[in-house]
């Protein structure tokens, strides 16, 4: 969703700085940008609706503090006025803001009345009155030396909702940040200092980091950064810590897209796990035979890892899971005790409905394990265990190597359950393997793309362990190029969704070496004899298939591969149809608003 970024210190570059770092937060989705500087002891602000593209912030004053945010729409259309940094009445403080302030109309109407004026329709725009008239009025009421951060403090604690806010003026030289539930973590430089709404942007500047947890604000100077808790007003001691990413992981390298260098970095990724995550997977392991039952929770791609967890507990560890996506979880979590262990699944660590399902599990004593990317994210501090996936930032809206990567994990952790980890590290390698080869050979895309890109609707069918692929593969092909795609457990063709198939209707069916090989066939068969064209992604070829994609047997890690081929037609299907894979409409990166 929205991105922030904001630096302080001795270069003279500051608006430069900021925008180049919009740029690389780009990726999780914006309608609108701008920039706020401080010169001459003025706030000048840019805004544009659109992406950043090749604008540049030439024709700013030159300055050594600025802050930048990328707008993503919650309250107000997508104008100018309505793009971010806000300005009180006296334009001396400005502020950016992620999430929604849930009483906004409330808070608005009592400004106006008191003579505050509002050039836009944003919620965000009353944080910057409701700091003004705090500022003025603790004054006026005789407090002598108030603070911006008193104001800061007293204004954010009327605030209802999940927010991340920051605020600058033209006298204080400093942010003060201030977070209830949207991600903010701040940059340690040397006689400068960062701020952003995600770790990956502050790589190129600092690898030396610290989170900002609910409840805190940090005020950020040239050379000092203090924390402090919302409430209290108290001290908070400072927690570092560094970041384990390397710059040329969050940026495009040689690829046009991060998506497609994203798929090309799994089996490298996929290798790793298979060396490094049985210390893990064997902890987990442990954690989860002391538990009376186990609930995975995800969102999106992550909730298909998530089922594919429970045919994997099944099939190779013998044990039961249940699993929900994300949005769903609390409606049926009454039968968590402090017995049960919630395994939460996300790249990010910071999409608001699994972070929602957490606390709630926490308050019935669940323990919280958490399978997260993003080291130092909300989930990872939340949880009680946590395993990093650790294939490097992501920031394709469309999920690839994380999604691989939680597979990967959950295919240990059922394997060291079973009391033979060293098997699915060896059966991990083995789809590094084939994942690569298939990598290498991209051709079977090229034609079938020319077949599938003008078409309404494709089907696709799995079963056991390919209904999670066909899941995703859906899900891939609708994100991206805007095909609707309808994913299914094959069994339910006839259920219904046969009665759509007709002559020339797209089907893909997952055909892998395992004991649904027949009964998938038969899907196949029967979406065949209905006219469908058949796409079979198998280890060995068929008749009834109009179209063939080999994809050699690895077991029950077959999925991986498996779900690669999907991500390469919904890659090459986006170009082809002319649209931007990295970038699709409506969607963010990470899901910071419920
Ligand atoms: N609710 C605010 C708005 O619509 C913030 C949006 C965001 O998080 O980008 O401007």
């Amino acid at each position: 969703m929205c991105g922030i970024f904001g630096y302080i210190g001795p270069r003279t570059d500051a608006p430069k700085i900021v925008l180049e770092g919009l740029k690389s937060l780009e990726y999780r989705g914006y309608d609108s940008w701008g920039v706020a500087v401080v010169a001459h002891n003025t706030i000048v602000v840019k805004k544009k609706t659109g992406k950043i593209g090749d604008a540049t912030v030439a024709d700013m004053p030159k300055s050594s503090f600025a802050l930048g945010h990328t707008r993503w729409a919650t309250h107000g259309g997508v104008t100018d006025i309505n793009a971010h940094p806000h300005l009180d009445c006296t334009r001396t403080i400005a502020v950016v803001h992620n999430g929604i302030v849930e009483n906004y109309e409330n808070l608005k109407k009592q400004l106006i009345a008191k003579g505050h004026r509002f050039i836009s329709e944003t919620d965000t725009e009353v944080i910057a009155h409701l700091i003004e008239n705090h500022y003025v009025s603790l004054k006026r009421g005789g407090l002598k030396g108030v603070t911006l951060i008193q104001a800061v403090r007293t204004a954010f604690l009327l605030l209802q909702g999940l927010n991340a806010v920051i605020v600058i003026d033209t006298k204080s030289r400093q942010f003060i940040a201030i977070r209830n539930g949207s991600p903010l973590v701040i940059g340690f430089g040397k006689n400068e200092n960062y701020l952003a709404s995600d770790p990956a942007a502050l790589l190129p500047h600092t690898r030396v980091v610290q989170f900002l947890e609910d409840g805190e604000m940090a005020i950020v100077e040239e050379r000092k950064i203090t924390f402090k808790n919302v409430k209290t007003g108290k001290g908070l001691p400072i927690k570092k810590q560094k970041l384990n990413w390397t710059v040329s992981q969050s940026d495009k390298g040689n690829y046009p897209h991060f998506m497609l260098k994203e798929i090309h970095e799994q089996p490298e990724a996929l290798r790793d796990i298979a060396k490094t995550g049985a210390t893990g997977a064997l902890r987990l392991a442990r954690a989860i035979k002391k538990s009376y039952g186990t609930y995975m929770v995800g969102c999106g791609s992550a909730s298909y890892a998530c089922l594919a967890g429970s045919y994997l507990f099944s099939k190779i560890a013998k044990r039961h899971v249940n699993w929900a996506i994300g949005s769903e979880f609390g409606y049926h979590l009454n039968f968590l005790t402090p017995k049960s262990t919630v395994i939460a699944i996300s790249q990010s660590g910071e999409t608001m409905d699994i972070l929602e399902s957490v606390k709630k599990a926490k308050t019935r004593g669940a323990v919280i394990v958490a399978i997260v990317n993003v080291l130092g994210s909300t989930l990872y501090r939340l949880a009680d265990d946590k395993v990093l996936i650790g294939v490097g930032p992501e920031k394709a809206v469309a999920s690839t190597k994380a999604l691989t990567g939680m597979i990967a994990h959950l295919l240990l952790l059922s394997w060291a359950l079973a009391g033979d980890v060293k098997k699915g590290q060896a059966m991990l390698a083995q789809a590094a393997l084939v994942s690569e080869k298939l990598l290498k050979n991209k051709k079977h895309f090229a034609t079938l793309v020319q077949k599938l890109k003008d078409v309404t609707h494709i089907y696709v069918i799995g079963r056991g362990l390919s209904y999670p692929a066909a899941l995703e593969a859906a899900i891939k092909i609708k994100e991206i190029s805007y095909i609707h795609a309808e994913g299914m457990a094959a069994g339910e063709l006839k259920h219904g969704p046969l009665a759509l198939v007709e002559k020339g209707t797209p089907c893909i069916a997952f055909l892998p070496n395992d004991e649904t090989y027949g009964a998938n066939l038969a899907g196949a068969m029967e979406m065949k004899a209905r006219g469908g064209y058949i796409i079979g992604i198998s280890f060995k070829p068929h008749e009834v298939f109009d179209y063939y994609i080999p994809v050699k047997d690895c077991r029950e890690a077959t999925l991986i591969p498996n779900v690669i081929v999907a991500q390469l037609l919904a890659y090459y299907l986006t170009l082809e149809r002319g649209l931007d894979p990295d970038m699709p409409r409506n969607l963010a990166k990470s899901v910071t608003v419920k």
